[in-house]
């Protein structure tokens, strides 16, 4: 298990994605649980609509609105924080982009590299500027979100299952590499959860037969406590259980 009903007071975290889904509703529990929030997505109304939530919690909340597609950004971000703040305690690496569901081999290659840089790319830019906050944490938890998909090779679904697959081992690494640090990082599977992008990957689904975001995010934020123990592992919601990598090390 992990733990529940986590205590983030004066806990920062930054999320992305944070301007609907998961992201959002992750946001709203951290900041319930008393987190300050950095949220960054570009729609910047969906962005205004956390700040509000969040103030009327008696939160705190910083908006960033920014393309993960623009990785120098990402590191801008990093400064800004570092200058700001000093340090981070909680990371969560949540956009995502399906991309389009067509076979491998007829994929576009625009398409292809959009969906790269936001899933694939933007975590790996995260990961490097915010490991050196991370650190200066004393309890420093990244969560990482990845997809049943990645463990898959179901058709059609390739280039996104891919970059969850690759997500998985770079917060594997990090995690190894960070094993005799403070620092914990665990990978997420969300489940099937009634978003945007579910709606988009499963048009013909009832989406009232999923869980909502809310209830999705709340089984999700106990990776943030600074009480968790594990790393390097992924935390899969539907079952509420920690999968182990049965691979060699
Ligand atoms: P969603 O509702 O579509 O939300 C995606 C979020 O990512 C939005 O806030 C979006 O904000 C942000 N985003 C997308 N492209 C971006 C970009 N270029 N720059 C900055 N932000 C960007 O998706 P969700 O279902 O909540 O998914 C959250 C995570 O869970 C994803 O990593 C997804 O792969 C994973 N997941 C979801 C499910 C599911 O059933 N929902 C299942 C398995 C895994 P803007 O558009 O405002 O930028």
């Amino acid at each position: 298990m992990i733990p529940s009903n986590p205590d983030l007071s004066g806990r920062l975290a930054l999320v992305t994605g944070a301007s609907r889904g998961i992201g959002y509703q992750l946001c709203l529990q951290l900041a319930k649980a008393g987190a300050e929030i950095i949220a960054v997505a570009r729609t910047v109304g969906g962005l205004e609509e956390l700040d509000d939530a969040i103030t009327e919690l008696g939160g705190k909340c910083t908006l960033v609105p920014l393309d993960l597609k623009d990785h120098d950004g990402i590191d801008r971000l990093g400064g800004v924080i570092a200058e700001r703040w000093g340090r981070l305690d909680i990371m969560v690496a949540n956009a995502g982009i399906l991309g389009a569901v067509s076979p491998v081999g007829q994929m576009k290659s625009k398409t292809f590299d959009e969906l790269m840089s936001v899933n694939l790319t933007s975590v790996w830019r995260l990961i490097r500027t915010t490991e050196p906050l991370l650190r200066q944490s004393d309890a420093g938890r990244a969560i990482l979100l990845s997809s049943s998909v990645a463990h898959t090779a179901r058709a059609f679904w390739g280039p996104y299952a891919a970059s969850k697959a690759a997500v998985e081992v770079l917060g594997r690494t990090w995690a190894a590499e960070s094993e005799k640090t403070a620092l914990r990082v665990n990978l997420v599977n969300p489940g099937g959860t009634r978003t945007h992008m579910r709606a988009q990957a499963m048009p013909g689904e009832n989406p009232d037969s999923l869980p909502t975001a809310e209830q999705t995010a709340a089984k999700i934020i106990g990776l943030a406590s600074p009480d968790l123990q594990e790393t390097g592992k992924l935390w899969d919601v539907p079952t509420q259980s920690w999968k182990d990598y049965q691979l060699p090390a």
